[in-house]
């Protein structure tokens, strides 16, 4: 099969021609129809991830067809369209696996990091961390979904109730918590870099009731913010735009270093914290809720082979909503 590799950190992905993957007791094959690129791929590609596997196929939101159930499957068959996020595995054993908090793993796998990914025709997958991807979504529309929507419908729950909600960075998982947000009646301010108009008019179409540079003043005080842009100046000034009690979450899983800032912006019971990647139950509940928004993603496809420019165009800000890689 072909396959897309990073070999190591800082380098280009590499075309390559691998045997096809078997899957093992509990695992699946999948013919990968589509994988979207999520900005985690650029943090692994430029060396800011500790320990990958390497060489690595990276890619964690694959959505494709089972073609190969290995022994002891019950809950899929071949044929059956699934989504592979990045949980790929937990241990089932450890303090947080038993307290319903397995995206805290102690021994995690990871998609496109720590296992083999979907840069490429084929994936193996543990049968346990795939769902059924919902009918009304086709594969490159749906593998948005599975981190840019997963990790973004875990960010937007650590909001609570938030009514006054602030997004910064305007990229592909805004793109969908703000479609969700709207949906349950919240008020959605977004965020871009000072300037980015055509990013601001695009969350205003998808529903945002203003939308502006993060350096313009404030229309109202926010009950919480959400932070998808990778940079830590971001923190203070998010802390200072929500009300007293209300909650920053950092939902990237790099962010550039958070700059000192005066305890009084804290203050008030106000509450900063990050969200580390998703639980199954996480992918169940936003799954069953993104067809009924319906959530729609804004995608460019690129063919498998041009993985390198997808990656490119996302590090530059070329794009609007996601990137997603299709074998030809
Ligand atoms: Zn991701
Ligand atoms: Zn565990």
């Amino acid at each position: 099969m072909r396959a897309m590799l990073l070999d190591a950190p800082g380098r280009p992905l590499r075309a390559v021609e691998l045997p096809m993957p078997v899957p093992g007791p509990g695992q699946v094959l999948v013919r990968v129809e589509a994988c979207a690129v999520c900005r985690t791929d650029l943090h692994l590609v430029d060396g800011e991830l500790p320990h990958p596997k390497l060489p690595v196929i990276p890619g964690h939101e694959i959505v494709g067809e089972v073609v190969r159930c290995g022994a002891g499957i019950e809950r899929l068959r071949p044929g059956l369209r699934v989504g592979i996020p990045w949980l790929g595995h937990s241990c089932g054993r450890c303090w947080y696996c038993l307290h319903e908090a397995e995206n805290l793993c102690d021994a995690p796998g990871f998609t496109g990091y720590t296992i083999d990914g979907g840069y490429a025709e084929h994936a193996v997958a543990d049968a346990a961390y795939c769902f059924p991807i919902p009918e009304a979504y086709g594969a490159v529309e749906a593998a948005p979904l599975l981190c840019a929507g997963l990790i973004g419908y875990r960010t937007l729950m650590m909001a609570g109730q938030a009514e006054r909600l602030g997004i910064y960075g305007f990229g592909a998982a805004a793109h969908i918590v703000a479609q969700l947000a709207t949906f349950q009646g919240r008020r959605v301010h977004a965020f871009t870099r000072p300037g980015d108009v055509a990013a601001q008019a695009f969350a205003r179409g998808l529903g945002a009731a203003w939308a502006g540079g993060s350096d313009e003043p404030l229309a109202e005080p926010l009950d919480a913010a959400l932070i998808f842009a990778p940079v830590g100046s971001l923190v203070p000034t998010a802390l200072q735009a929500v009300r007293k009690g209300g909650t920053v979450v950092c939902g990237g899983i790099h962010m550039s270093d958070i700059p000192s800032f005066p305890y009084h912006q804290l203050w008030g019971e106000r509450v900063l914290r990050s969200v580390a990647n998703l639980t199954r139950r996480d992918a169940l509940e936003f799954l069953a809720l993104a067809p009924q928004v319906p959530v729609r993603t804004e995608t460019t496809v690129y063919p498998l082979d041009q993985a390198n420019r997808a990656l490119d165009d996302l590090r530059h800000g070329r794009l609007q909503g996601a990137a997603v890689l299709v074998p030809a």
